[in-house]
């Protein structure tokens, strides 16, 4: 089995990352292996809990926006090849106070980018998207473009689209290390060896553990979503419900309409603030972390808060300035990293497959990928600015 074959380019990981990544190469010509340590759709990583926003108003910078186009753009085109619907527009909300972490950031990128946008107040948000209940004091950019992305079948349109085009994958089989030689990259799985010209390292909440140098860059935290039933269904329905990214007193809060399941769903940033390493940290959910969650609910969404249908653990994995770190390996330029999506890399997934392949395969990308380069943490230290998460 292992050793035999020499592939162009070896995928860590078959998360959200690393099959948008296999499904580019495969598209190029490029013999490929993806290989996964646990099960597709597995879920221990990042990836799985039937929904992700995507939005375009993005208040964590501005230059996201250009890529966040073409995000939307391999979307529609994933849907075209795989005959499946992936991406639903409900309009987004990013909403907080008019000085907060997220109003402004959202104006400042809608206005940039001259996004159609319209901002109101929380009252006037109420009345026209009535599961909402939020204060007058609370601003809201409304934008038309938002929705959400349903990630299982996304990733398996990428690997069945990759499949189809030449590519091989292994599941249940984890990396145990890597090395570079003068014949180019060594695998060591739990099952054998593989060699290739290059390696795509995608592996999400375990990008420490496999790149030594990003330990204290790419740092896993346990997050807990929540789904209840409402107990105004036609409220929380996607066709009356837009996503939305919401800063209060309580901390910065994430929802999603009612989809696959009759659940409204819910998250809180940075949830109970837990650092943990994602094969010794605890996966069911606790009292504590629906209770946060219901308490959010009933003061700003009472008409959503209705019987708990669903409780799942998820992994951030944040890196310290909560940017993407997607680069090329700093002592191997055989290596592409993608790591430390901070809680909102998804609706990337598309273009950051398509770069990872760009930077993999050529060493470089079309895309502006400045905010993403590792040295900015070196450039940091180097000017005494403290790491902070
Ligand atoms: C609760 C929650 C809500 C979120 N909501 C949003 C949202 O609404 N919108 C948004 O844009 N983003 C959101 N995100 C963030 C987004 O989901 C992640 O940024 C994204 O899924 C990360 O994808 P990934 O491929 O890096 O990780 P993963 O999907 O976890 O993939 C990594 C894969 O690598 C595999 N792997 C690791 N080590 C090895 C190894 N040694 N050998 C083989 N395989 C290995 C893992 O098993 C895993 O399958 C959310 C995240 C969470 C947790």
């Amino acid at each position: 089995m292992g050793g035999k074959v020499r592939y162009d380019i070896i995928v860590v990981g078959l998360g959200g990352m690393g099959s948008a990544t296999l499904f580019h190469l495969a598209r190029r010509g490029l013999r490929v292996l993806g290989l996964e340590r646990y099960d597709l759709l597995h879920e221990y990583g990042s990836s799985h809990g039937l929904s992700r926003i995507i939005r375009l108003a993005y208040a964590e910078d501005p230059s996201y926006v250009s890529l966040l186009h073409r995000s939307y753009e391999l979307w529609r085109e994933l849907e075209r090849l795989s005959g499946e619907r992936l991406l639903q527009v409900t309009g987004s909300v990013d909403a907080g106070p008019e000085d907060g972490a997220i109003f402004p950031g959202a104006l400042e990128s809608s206005r940039l980018h001259a996004l159609p946008h319209e901002v109101m107040n929380g009252v006037e948000l109420n009345r026209r998207f009535p599961g909402y209940r939020l204060p007058a004091s609370i601003q809201c950019l409304h934008q038309p473009d938002g929705g959400f992305l349903l990630p299982e079948r996304c990733n398996l349109a990428h690997l069945n689209l990759a499949l189809a085009r030449g590519a091989e994958i292994r599941c249940r089989e984890p990396v145990l290390g890597w090395e570079v030689g003068p014949k180019g990259v060594r695998v060591e799985t739990a099952a054998g060896s593989y060699q290739a010209a290059k390696l795509a390292l995608c592996a999400g909440a375990w990008a420490g553990k496999l790149i030594p140098e990003l330990s204290s860059l790419a740092v896993p935290e346990r997050q807990v979503l929540a789904w209840f039933q409402p107990l105004r269904p036609e409220y929380f329905a996607p066709e009356a419900f837009p996503v939305f990214n919401l800063e209060v007193e309580e901390g910065r809060f994430y929802g999603l309409p009612s989809v696959t399941i009759p659940g409204f769903k819910v998250g809180k940033y940075h949830h109970r603030r837990e650092r943990v390493d994602p094969d010794r940290m605890n996966r069911e959910p606790e009292p504590e972390d629906e209770a946060l969650l219901r308490r959010f609910v009933e003061r700003y969404f009472p008409d959503g808060g209705g019987a708990t249908v669903m409780l799942k653990v998820c992994l951030f994995t944040n890196s310290p300035d909560e940017h993407f770190i997607v680069d090329l390996h700093p002592s191997h330029p055989e290596v592409a990293i993608a790591a430390g999506f901070s809680g909102h890399g998804y609706k990337f997934c598309s273009v950051i497959g398509e770069i990872m392949a760009d930077l993999v395969q050529r060493g470089e990308t079309r895309h502006d990928v400045g905010l993403f380069r590792l040295r900015r943490f070196a450039d940091a230290t180097a000017r005494g600015e403290p790491r902070s998460h």
